[in-house]
């Protein structure tokens, strides 16, 4: 199977380079050439396998060029072996007789990015391989939190990478920040930066721009290169985890065969909805794409009025990973519902990084409103809705969750539709302890990682694993950069 750049048709890869490349030259992202349908047997197929099993079955179809053992492989390495915490990987849970939450937070980090970055090493070096590449990369990460912890777990003593994480000092929560300074491996770096995550991540950008640092690394045996959330090797391994919810609740009974479900997810750069949406176009029954944004709701808006404008204020919110004005996996979800017009997706592109807004026409504005379904929760709502599952269903979620199923219900209020729906839930709550009690109405707060047993204790609830064993973690990295000292992190990083 070909890849072919959203902004230009023409310009074609295949997998092994799409995902080594990330982005396309022309700025555009790589997109299967044809979106390949599954067969009418492909749901009871899967409904007997195990995850792993699911994962080679989808990722199969769209990675010519991969051999169905390898993928085996990646999947056993990825979701295998005690790295993820239930034995269904990304279990779904009943509420009630319609409404089910996809927990897709039991990986090594307690964040949905474990999903997708568990895989994406393993696709992204034999990628390499097979592209005859015979430097070693070395992913760069600027993070707002859960980002870089998820790709240092995902890149962890995966053999020819490397992985240096940057993240803003004052920019994310205690818990975050020893998740990442007490990181084990051998392949691996951390560096505070002094500022904030844009300080972070403008530093990163201009790294990867500096033609003297790409030729003194390359010099050594080492290019750059990001996890970026538009790799295709990111998107793909989400496809399958709603292939496979469809095929547990249909185990479960909760559905009948062919029965079409809804799917309600937090949204924040557009790749876990978008990964939806290409589940359905394989086949897998779906109907609305109920899209939930925090105050930030740049695209809730886009939706109901097909205007994109990023000119507006920026919220520092309660659901920081959804703290995003510019969506950029929304390109492919444009650049399917134009029909594949790769001149207007261009067009758009270029508006937006010109003017910070485009308008797509009415025909497209048309499918969106088919497909889609969107709403918008703020902070005070986010908190009432973690209070109420917790009280009403004895059910713990995290603030990125709470804002699905504040907006879930307001669409259910004003439609009337009461379809089975899948909510995804994002992230563990104790990754976000501090605003999981408040919410409950705790108002003294312990510090450091004691927060963790308050919020277990609080609740009943027990702490995971991964975030439990932080306790006993040495500190590895204490280094602190500004923006001019970050090449010389990058330099003294892979001496
Ligand atoms: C990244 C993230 C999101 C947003 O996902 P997108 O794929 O960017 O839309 C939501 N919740 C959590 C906890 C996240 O880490």
């Amino acid at each position: 199977m070909n890849y072919l750049s959203t902004r230009n048709r023409d310009l074609r890869m295949n997998a092994p380079q799409a995902i080594a490349k990330g982005l396309a030259p022309d700025g555009g992202l790589m997109t299967p050439a044809v979106l390949p349908r599954l067969p009418a047997s492909a749901v009871e197929t899967m409904k007997a396998m195990s995850y792993q099993q699911r994962v080679v079955y989808i990722m199969n179809s769209f990675l010519e060029g991969f051999a169905a053992s390898e993928l085996t492989a990646f999947a056993s390495e990825a979701y295998g072996g005690g790295k993820f915490s239930h034995e269904d990987i990304a279990p779904v849970v009943k509420l009630d007789d319609s409404a089910y939450c996809l927990e897709l937070w039991h990986g090594p980090t307690c964040a949905f990015k474990d999903m997708a970055l568990q895989m994406l090493p393993h696709l992204l070096t034999a990628s390499l391989e097979k592209n005859d590449e015979k430097k070693t990369v070395c992913i760069l990460v600027a993070t707002s939190g859960d980002t870089g912890k998820a790709a240092l777990e995902g890149f962890r003593n995966v053999d020819k990478t490397k992985i240096l994480v940057f993240y803003p000092k004052d920019g994310v929560s205690e818990i975050q920040e020893l998740q990442m300074v007490t990181q084990e491996g051998g392949n691996v770096g951390v560096c505070a930066v002094k500022g904030n995550f844009d300080d972070a991540q403008t530093g990163v950008k201009s790294l990867f721009s500096d033609e003297e640092l790409a030729a003194e690394l390359a010099e050594r045996g080492f290019f750059l290169s990001s996890a970026n959330s538009i790799n295709w090797g990111r998107v793909l391994p989400q496809i399958v985890y709603y292939a496979s919810a469809y095929c547990d609740l249909l185990k479960a009974g909760a559905i009948n065969k062919g029965q079409a479900i809804n799917v309600c997810v937090p949204t924040g750069n557009f790749g876990n909805i978008l990964a939806a949406y290409y589940a359905k176009t394989m086949g897998i029954p779906i109907n609305k794409l109920i899209c939930a944004s925090n105050q930030n709701n740049v695209l809730t808006d886009f939706i109901h009025t097909g205007a994109y404008d990023r000119n507006r204020v920026f919220y520092n919110t309660l659901s920081p990973s959804m703290d995003i004005l510019v969506s950029s996996n929304l390109e492919r979800m444009i650049f399917e519902l134009s029909g594949r017009d790769d001149k207007l997706v261009r067009e758009y592109m270029s508006q937006l990084s010109q003017y910070g807004s485009y308008r797509v026409d009415s025909s497209i504005r048309t499918k969106l409103k088919k497909e889609f379904s969107a709403g918008s929760c703020d902070d005070q709502q986010t908190q009432a809705m973690v209070a109420k599952m917790w009280n009403e269903r004895n059910y713990l979620i995290d603030t990125h969750t709470a804002v699905a199923f504040h907006v879930l219900e307001e669409y259910r209020a004003e439609t009337g539709d009461d379809t089975v729906t899948v909510t995804v839930s994002t992230a563990s709550p104790f990754k976000f302890c501090n605003s999981v009690l408040d919410a409950l109405g705790v108002k003294e707060h312990r510090t450091g990682l004691d927060i963790l047993d308050q919020l277990s204790e609080t609740t009943g609830v027990p702490i995971p694993m991964p975030l439990a064993r932080l306790k006993r973690r040495q500190r590895r990295f204490d280094g602190v950069a500004d923006k001019d000292t970050m090449k010389g992190c990058v330099q003294d990083f892979l001496k």
